[in-house]
Formats: structure tokens, sequence, C-alpha cells
């Protein structure tokens, strides 16, 4: 391991080294702007590059898999159909970074099933949604994200109240809930190296502004809006274990989530925001508040539990530490007296 330094990371490598292909979206989509802090978030948490499975389904957001990490794993699936796909290599190598990125349309809708089952489930891996609340690649349907009320460009009105997948999340236990704003770097770095450093499933709604189909003035998932209607539920900073802490505290306002592997999520309440991310219960108030004031949209670590949720899947099967691509014959096949004991489960 080497010494960070002012261009390399903890592991020797560069900023650089954690790029990928350049990007063929519109030119100011809010999903380029999340490209570069799942960059700078692997980067500063001195991620290996080449342990990271990227895993993505179909749609605007889905391409982001193409932008970032070019030296690890990457699988476009097929539309809304990324889970599986992230929880067969979850489940193959226990070890990889297992980095989902959907969108509203790849996952409230076609992909809905298949997200609920890997929440349930406690896949590890980090889940993040590029939430625009409309399909950009089909240009501009509204999606089951998009406010009731608001506008796209076509002039169109959403008729139907709109789905949170974060609220989803919550009900099905997850102990990991963040959502934030493409265009606050500070926030969502801080966000997705905590959901990286979380043991099992990790929820980011990430709000990305479409900038070609849904950012009239009034787009509730605009930028004009969410700048002026952004509710910051805290100041956060993200301590790595071979960090010294320090982080200026003040008493009474600072909480310190402590991550299983030795980091530590410094959350530092802003404002009159009195959110415990700790506190189930004021996770859920939260995000009431956030559908009952059509005001605002409260951005930052919803709802953090890293020892209350269901172990992660791979512990709930009993897999070995070993990738399983690694096991020999011997280690795969169960002893005589292992079969000897299935087959009498069937006596
Ligand atoms: Fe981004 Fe919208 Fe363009 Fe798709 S259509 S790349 S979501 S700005």
């Amino acid at each position: 391991m080497s010494e960070t330094t002012a261009t390399t990371n903890h592991l020797g490598l560069a900023r650089t080294d954690y790029g990928g292909a350049k990007s063929t979206l519109c030119l100011g989509c809010g999903h380029d702007q999340i490209t570069r802090h799942i960059i700078a978030a692997t980067y500063e948490s001195g991620v290996d590059p080449y342990n990271v499975a990227k895993t993505s389904g179909i749609g605007c957001s889905s391409k982001t898999g193409a932008y970032f990490i070019n030296k690890g794993y990457g699988i476009n699936s097929v539309h809304g159909r990324m889970p599986s796909v992230a929880t067969g290599a979850a489940m193959a190598n226990r070890h990889l970074v297992v980095l989902g990125v959907s969108g509203d349309g790849d996952t409230a809708s076609i992909g809905m099933g298949q997200f609920v089952h890997a929440v349930r489930r406690n896949t590890n891996m980090v889940y993040i949604v590029e939430n625009n609340g409309v399909y950009g690649l089909t240009k501009g349907q509204f999606s089951a994200t998009s406010d009731k009320g608001a506008r796209v460009k076509s002039g169109e009105v959403n008729d139907y109240a709109d789905i949170d997948l974060c609220q989803i999340a919550m009900d099905l236990g997850c102990g990991f809930v963040a959502r934030s704003f493409s265009g606050d770097a500070k926030q969502m770095v801080a966000l997705i190296r905590a959901a990286i450093a979380h043991k099992g499933f990790a929820r980011h709604d990430a709000i990305s502004p479409c900038v070609t189909f849904n950012n009239l003035p009034d787009s509730t998932k605009g930028f004009a809006w969410l700048k002026e209607h952004n509710v910051t539920l805290h100041d956060l900073g993200f301590v790595a274990p071979y960090d010294a802490v320090q982080v200026e505290q003040a008493p009474g306002t600072t909480v310190s989530v402590d991550m299983p592997d030795g980091s530590h999520l410094v959350v530092h309440k802003l404002g009159d925001h009195e959110h415990d991310p700790t506190d189930r219960a004021a996770a859920l108030a939260v995000l009431q508040r956030d559908r009952g004031e059509a005001g605002h949209v409260y951005t930052g670590l919803l709802y953090c539990s890293p020892t209350q949720s269901q172990p992660p899947l791979e512990d709930i099967k009993h897999l070995p530490d070993a990738p399983l691509a690694t096991l020999n014959e011997r280690e795969l096949r169960p002893s005589r007296d292992q079969f000897a004991e299935l087959m009498a489960t069937f006596r």
C-alpha cells in the first residue's frame, strides 16, 4: 500500500485510472455529473479498479457504466434485469465491489420486480438510480417517479402519483437509503463512498436532470427547480479506515455512522433538521414530509443501519470467502458424509 499523495490515492493510483470512455450523452446531462462523482468516490476510497463489477440495464442512465472504471468488469444487461446480473456477480465473488447504475424507467417500471427482490435479499451492492422522472432515450415520456402534475417539454402534464424508490427500499428493510442531487458533488461523493463501505444493499437515489426533455423552470426534477427547492439534511464527511479522524464536530449536532469496514460517515446536521439517519422512524418521517410538501426535496443520508438489517445474501447462503471460480473440484464436491446426510433428507 502506498502513501496518499496530492495526485494518487493510497493504492498509488491516479484519478485517471478510474476513468472510462468519452460520454455520448447530451451536453449538460445530470448523468455525466454522477459519472464524475462515481470516479471521485472510487478514487478517494481507493477501490481496486480491477475488482469492480459495473452493471446496468437500458436507458440513457444505463450507458453510464461505460464512462467510468474501464479496468473493471462491465455488463449492460436487458431492460430492468440489472439486479439479477448484479446478484450473480455479488454471489460469485463476495469481494467484488458491485456498482449497479440504473434509471427511473429501468427500475421503477419494467425492473420493479427485480429491484424489490434485490432489496429484500439484501444483495451486497450499491444500487444507484439516476432519477430524472422521464424516459430520455425514447424522447421524453413520463416515468413512474415523475411527480403528479409535473410538466415536460412537450407540455404534457403527469396525471399519476409518483413511486418513491427510497420509501419502497425502507419498507423492505433496506439498511442504507440515500437521496442526492447530481449538482451537489460533495454530498454525492460522500454518500457513494459510504454506500460502498456498507455491507448489504445500498440504495442511492440520485436526482439527475434531463436537460433535453425535463428541464423547464417548473420541472420538479430540473436544475432550476432543484437549486431552489433542494433541502440538504446534513453536511457529510467520509473518513476512510486509513485516515486519521479529523472532522470538525459541533457538540450535539454531529452523528458518526461507523461502517463495517472501519470507515466513518460523519453526519453534521444542518439548520433545523434534527434528522438522525440511524433512526428508522425519523427517516420515514423525512420521506413523508418530502411527499407532503410538494415544494421540497430532502437530500442526504436518509437511513443507515449497518448492523440492524438482515445479513447480506452471501452470508445467508453461506458462500465461501474465495471467489467461486477459484474453487477446485475437491472443494466443490460434498464429502461422502455430507452426501449421505443430504440423501437422507429425501428418504
Ligand atoms: Fe441525459 Fe436526457 Fe440527453 Fe438522455 S435525453 S442523455 S437523460 S439529457
